[in-house]
């Protein structure tokens, strides 16, 4: 692929935020790893040491290194994934991409409404510190809104629902979060790549965040300025019926435990998910 300039929004900078599981992988499945980068989950899709594999997220900036040492890991030396799939721009979803790509020469792809966030035409909305939550979204004003600009080495998903080079899985749109958020499914078995549409930790709370601690939740408060659309696509994944979740955040859940309470997500979301107060709400949501 010929050489296009790229460049971080300029507010991007390391985190300083980790959690218990951070440089910890999982297969949940045989063919299906999902990795820690200190707050934020990829995942890898492809047996093991298998040539045709693919990267989903980019971890938090300034884990390049980490991320091809835990892709060399689980496929070999020198292993490249076929392509990166994004389930949005968030800095922490894509806070490592530009090497990545730089390293692997590998495509990126996302839905066509992300792609205003990824290719600097667009900023997100500011993180609101002042949402119900925990010491998490206090500190969020912190964070990067600012677009990365990834030119051309960044294309739309096919509207088709396809996914290339990720056999079996679809892409299903699941805005709220951001505009342009997708989640991974496969029909065949279930496995459900959530993004940040719903996660398995309180991310607010630094508490939560450090430990880990199991419990399902709407996309992360600070950063969902849509909470309408945000539970329209916790019911459309819950109507998947998914038998396993990896989300952005938190560790997977499974089996009857993921559908009971993606269940009680979707039905209770505005008691569950959405703050009590915070500047992307409005009292009409909570009902
Ligand atoms: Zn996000």
């Amino acid at each position: 692929m010929e050489q296009q300039p790229m460049t971080y929004g300029t507010d991007y900078k390391p985190i300083p935020a980790i959690s218990a599981t951070s440089g910890q992988g999982l297969e949940i499945l045989p063919d299906l790893y999902s990795y820690n980068v200190r707050i934020v989950n990829i995942c890898l899709v492809g047996h093991r040491y298998a040539d045709n594999f693919v990267l989903v997220d980019a971890g938090m900036p300034g884990s390049a290194d980490e991320i091809i040492a835990a892709t060399e890991e689980r496929f070999g030396a020198n292993s490249c994934p076929k392509a990166i799939f994004l389930t949005h721009g968030h800095f922490d979803h894509v806070g490592s991409i530009m090497e990545l790509v730089k390293h692997w020469k590998v495509p990126v792809y996302a839905y066509p409404l992300e792609l205003p966030f990824l290719t600097g035409k667009q900023s997100y909305p500011d993180p609101d510190p002042t949402v119900e939550g925990g010491m998490i979204a206090k500190m969020s004003s912190f964070f990067p809104n600012e677009p990365i600009n990834l030119g051309k080495h960044v294309q739309p998903l096919p509207s088709n629902g396809t996914v290339p080079e990720m056999e079996g899985f679809c892409w299903v749109h699941t805005p709220g979060h951001t505009p342009g958020h997708v989640s991974y499914f496969r029909d065949e078995d279930g496995a459900l790549i959530a993004g940040d549409a719903f996660v398995t930790v309180k991310q607010e709370s630094l508490y939560a965040v450090l430990t880990q601690e199991k419990e399902i939740s709407g996309p992360p408060r600070y950063f969902t300025p849509d909470w309408k659309s945000a539970w329209e696509s916790v019911k459309k994944l819950e109507a998947l019926k998914p038998s396993l979740a990896i989300t952005g955040h938190g560790l997977p859940m499974i089996g009857e435990e993921l559908s009971k309470n993606l269940k009680t997500l979707a039905d209770d979301f505005g008691r569950i998910a959405v703050p009590d107060y915070g500047k992307y709400v409005g009292q009409h949501h909570k009902h």
